[in-house]
């Protein structure tokens, strides 16, 4: 027998969240998650990966994924504090921490883990941590694991940022004041201001944490949005994953020797889940080694998105005021937009409706990633199809 109250929980959540149209029926790929994608036989252009550089297909990164896994096997067997660190983990925080530029850095199984990681490492229940609104979520739940009082701070708002921290700093109470930040927001592809951000910092001695899981393939060549700045010695924790542009899974911080010590003898998902796999620890290594070398990838990334971009407005679409390659479509009211999104699937096009409240109510929009991966033909296939859509919905004219 199974719990009834546990049953009866289940069944009426379920119901409540369908009755109101949020329940999210997950598509199934028949393949994998390049510009292009099938689902259950449908091909269609895929424009909702985070797959930024196309690497998640990338044949160099599949040989050396199946090399280290011959010779390391097909997982590291332990945690990486018992005996789960092989040479191939070791050469990966190496290779992380020099294309960071920073003295050391430090690998975790996601980006989410590293954030429930290293936050709670280093901040306690004697600290604040100020917080920008529309930061990732894994970011919120690190916060609350660390019992740090958390202020939010409007987005990307620099006088709140300085009032806040001037009125935790004067009042005393805690010992650490952290200011968290997204580097690159996924929603609406805006940029952390962080030569402000970092110059707040140091008039109120903040520690600086920046989570770049967007920025990183995508901002500074490569490196990162810290990179892009030029603030390697400022920032004190950057974070960021290995599953998006790097295309592969797995997450780093990365910073000063002693705050890798540190995070090595404390973040817990590092000290009680198993090490990245040794294939995905290669993958990841090639991934970094190409875009040390070479800024193809990245190059036909911003192209893109800016011939996408261009597009869009000149159709008459509003794309919001990203700085980077996403292109977020505004719509507006959240059903238009569920319907846009679902028109353009029918057209062929993949692309996903981000309605309230994963943004705020009203501004509902489709969100396009385009990718180095895309072609200028299915570039322009995804514009036909979106004026065929827009004029038939009366989004543009
Ligand atoms: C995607 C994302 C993460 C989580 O990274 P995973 O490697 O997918 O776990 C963390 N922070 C931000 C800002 C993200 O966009």
């Amino acid at each position: 027998m199974t719990s009834q109250k546990l049953n009866s929980f289940l069944e009426q959540n379920l119901q409540d969240l369908k009755d109101n149209g949020l329940y999210n029926e997950i598509d199934i790929l028949d393949g994998p998650n390049g510009a292009e994608i099938s689902i259950q036989g449908k091909k269609v252009i895929n424009m909702s990966s985070n797959n930024y550089l196309g690497f998640s297909n990338d044949e160099r990164l599949k040989v050396k994924a199946n090399e280290a896994t011959d010779i390391y096997g097909v997982g590291a067997g332990a945690v990486r504090t018992i005996n789960g660190t092989q040479a191939i983990h070791e050469e990966l925080e190496t290779k992380l921490a020099q294309f960071k530029q920073t003295e050391a850095a430090v690998a975790f199984q996601s980006g989410f883990n590293s954030n429930m990681g290293a936050i709670p490492a280093v901040m306690t229940k004697n600290d604040a941590i100020l917080s920008d609104e529309l930061n990732h979520a894994s970011i919120i739940d690190g916060c609350r694991l660390s019992g740090a009082k958390v202020i939010r701070v409007k987005h990307q708002d620099m006088d709140d940022l300085r009032a806040k921290a001037k009125e935790a700093v004067k009042s005393g109470q805690y010992e650490k004041v952290m200011y968290i930040t997204d580097g690159v927001f996924s929603m609406d592809g805006d940029v952390a201001k962080l030569p402000e951000i970092v110059e707040i910092a140091e008039e109120f001695d903040l520690i600086t944490y920046v989570d770049d899981a967007h920025g990183s393939g995508v901002m500074g060549k490569g490196a990162g949005t810290v990179k892009h700045f030029g603030l390697q010695d400022k920032v004190d924790l950057q974070m960021g994953t290995l599953s998006k542009a790097v295309g592969v899974v797995g997450g780093y911080v990365a910073g000063t020797q002693n705050l890798i010590d540190w995070l090595k003898v404390r973040a817990r998902p590092f000290l009680f889940s198993t090490s990245l796999t040794p294939g995905a620890s290669a993958a990841i290594i090639e991934a970094i080694d190409i875009m040390s070398n070479s800024t193809d990838e990245h190059d036909r990334l911003w192209d893109n998105g800016r011939y996408l971009k261009e597009g869009l407005k000149k159709l008459g679409f509003d794309i919001g005021a990203s700085e980077t390659p996403i292109t977020p479509c505004i719509i507006g009211d959240e059903k238009l937009t569920q319907t846009f999104s679902k028109r353009l699937t029918e057209e062929g096009v993949y692309a996903k409706s981000i309605v309230f409240p994963t943004v705020p109510r009203g501004t509902g929009r489709v969100r396009n990633m385009p990718t180095a991966a895309h072609t200028k033909e299915q570039l322009d296939t995804v514009l036909a199809v979106y004026e065929k859509v827009g004029k038939e919905l009366n989004v543009i004219q």
